[in-house]
């Protein structure tokens, strides 16, 4: 049995991991780094470790999954057996078909899906290191790699969690936070439309606890989306200009 740490939050207002109430953890993200996908993303946010990778619009198979009106987005979020301390099956788990299809619903709103009759396209999920928190920052990295692939969008989809942990509201939920709390908020939203295409509800909150929270999540995607605009940015100055002919 794991043990119950004896406080979450100390006296100071401090976090077990040294965060205040409403800090995020370190989010650092990176696009286009697998060169066999049409679109590609890495996550670290906090301990969290994903890689997100997009292929499409492409030939739907099986064919008759294909919409006559609109291009089909699939999407696989899969944890791998060493992400987390107790070895998790390969096989894919209820939790983890959930999660994908939580994921596809919140990007579906953010991409022009009636551009591309019908064609797919396929988003693969892989965590690779786990601490909470990770259906909110594989859509942040899947977000990415559809616009990393070229996918027409009216914006990009970026998530972030908020919760209750002993009687206080706090930003962003690290492992221990999101089992011994008693409240997780996630929430996806898309920072220019101001639309949230994800809201979800773990545990108990009052009405006013749960405004608080998804206020404070909304304020943590508004701070990951400018690092998500930034990954977008470096990977386009990294392209070498051509060469022009001095003749
Ligand atoms: N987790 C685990 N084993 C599993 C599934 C999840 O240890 O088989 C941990 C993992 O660290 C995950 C956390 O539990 O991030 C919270 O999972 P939850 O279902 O709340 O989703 P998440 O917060 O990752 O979106």
């Amino acid at each position: 049995m794991n043990e119950k740490p004896e406080k979450l939050i100390n006296k100071k207002g401090i976090r077990l991991d040294g965060r205040k109430a409403d800090e995020l953890r370190p989010v650092k993200l990176e696009v286009g780094i697998l060169p066999n996908a049409d679109g590609s993303a890495y996550i670290e946010h906090g301990k969290n470790k994903i890689l997100a990778a997009a292929f499409g619009p492409r030939e739907m198979h099986p064919k008759h999954l294909s919409r006559p009106d609109r291009m089909v987005l699939r999407c696989r979020y899969h944890m791998a057996p060493f992400s987390v301390g107790e070895r998790k099956s390969p096989a894919p788990s209820r939790r983890e078909i959930e999660l994908s299809k939580v994921i596809r619903e919140s990007l579906e709103p953010s991409l022009f899906l009636e551009y591309y009759p019908r064609t797919g396209v396929d988003v693969f999920i892989e965590v690779l290191q786990a601490d909470g928190g990770t259906r909110c920052a594989s859509i942040t990295a899947a977000s990415l790699a559809l616009a990393d692939a070229g996918i027409p969008m009216r914006d990009l989809v970026v998530a972030c969690a908020a919760g209750k942990v002993e009687d206080k509201v706090v930003l962003d939920l690290f492992d221990t936070e999101d089992k011994v709390g008693s409240a997780d908020v996630p929430v996806a939203f898309m920072p220019n439309l101001n639309a949230v295409t994800l809201l979800q509800m773990d545990g108990q909150l009052t009405p006013d606890e749960f405004e608080k929270a998804v206020s404070m999540a909304i304020g943590g995607c508004r701070k990951i989306y400018e690092l998500q605009k930034e990954a977008l940015k470096t990977k386009y100055m990294l392209i070498e200009p051509e060469e022009e002919d001095e003749e």
